[in-house]
């Protein structure tokens, strides 16, 4: 049983190879811990020509996704899995904005339906009457919802215990907390005589996490001040931004 299974509704299967063959998504998957299923719901267009979309009543420029392929490929889910699926997300420029805590509500889910739209979007009544959630993944606008698929998959998939291998990692990046990530350094000492601070060579935890901490804080205060305002900060860390660590 994998720990979360996925299937995508889109009109473009061949766009996700790659993206979700390679690397850590691409090892998930073959080690049983993530499923994908990419279902092109065109398959599910009843008509001759295998059309999904129409005009927009009442006029307008583009074409409008038809409703009856997706609620079908639905049906179509639900009777292979013997029950109908209970998270199922439209990516649209309309949705909640996605950020690391929906990754973190979506990685304690068993099985998400992911509904990319194309062209001037879907029918209405896909988002009135079968999506459970809309989602965005930022305020611009894409030609398609696969690239925001993949994102939100990506950004899921990784939250997996065994995904990563190194549970650690996760916990300690950008957002996972409140703040962005504290800078990261590997070898060389020195490359074209950029250096490497002096702190994280030191051999003394205790400094290099008070730096850490000092160096993430500053990041976010300077970065985002939409997540993290001065007063709001503990005594301690006040503190420990004025505390000269190297
Ligand atoms: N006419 C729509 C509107 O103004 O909201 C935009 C349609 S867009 C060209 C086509 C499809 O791309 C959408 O149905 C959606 O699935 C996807 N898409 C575009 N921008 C997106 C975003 N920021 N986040 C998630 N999906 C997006």
């Amino acid at each position: 049983m994998p720990l979360l299974k996925v299937d995508i509704l889109t009109l473009f299967p061949g766009m996700f190879t790659g993206p979700f063959d390679e690397s850590i998504i691409g090892r998930a998957r073959k080690k049983g811990l993530l499923e994908i299923n990419l279902i092109n719901f065109r398959d599910f267009a009843r008509n001759k020509h295998r059309i999904v979309d129409d005009y927009p009543f009442g006029g307008g420029s583009g074409m409008v996704l038809k409703p009856e392929p997706l609620f079908e490929a639905v049906d179509f889910i639900a009777e292979r899995d013997g029950r109908r699926p209970e998270h199922i997300i439209l990516l649209c420029p309309q949705g909640r904005l996605f950020h690391q805590r929906i990754a973190e509500e979506l990685a304690q889910k068993e099985h998400l339906v992911l509904i990319c739209g194309h062209y001037e979007g879907v029918d209405e009544r896909v988002r009135q009457h079968l999506a459970t959630d809309e989602i965005s993944i930022g305020d611009y606008v894409l030609t398609g919802g696969e690239l925001a698929a993949m994102v939100v998959v990506d950004a899921v998939a990784r939250l997996l215990p065994g995904v990563l291998g190194d549970e650690a990692a996760t916990r300690e990046e950008s957002f996972s907390g409140l703040f962005l990530e504290y800078p990261q350094y590997t070898r060389p000492r020195e490359y074209r005589g950029y250096t490497v601070p002096e702190v994280l060579l030191s051999g003394d935890h205790g400094r290099i996490a008070r730096w850490r901490r000092q160096q993430a804080l500053l990041r976010t205060l300077k970065r985002r001040p939409d997540l993290l305002k001065y007063e709001d900060l503990s005594p301690e860390d006040k503190k420990l931004l004025n505390e000269d660590l190297g």
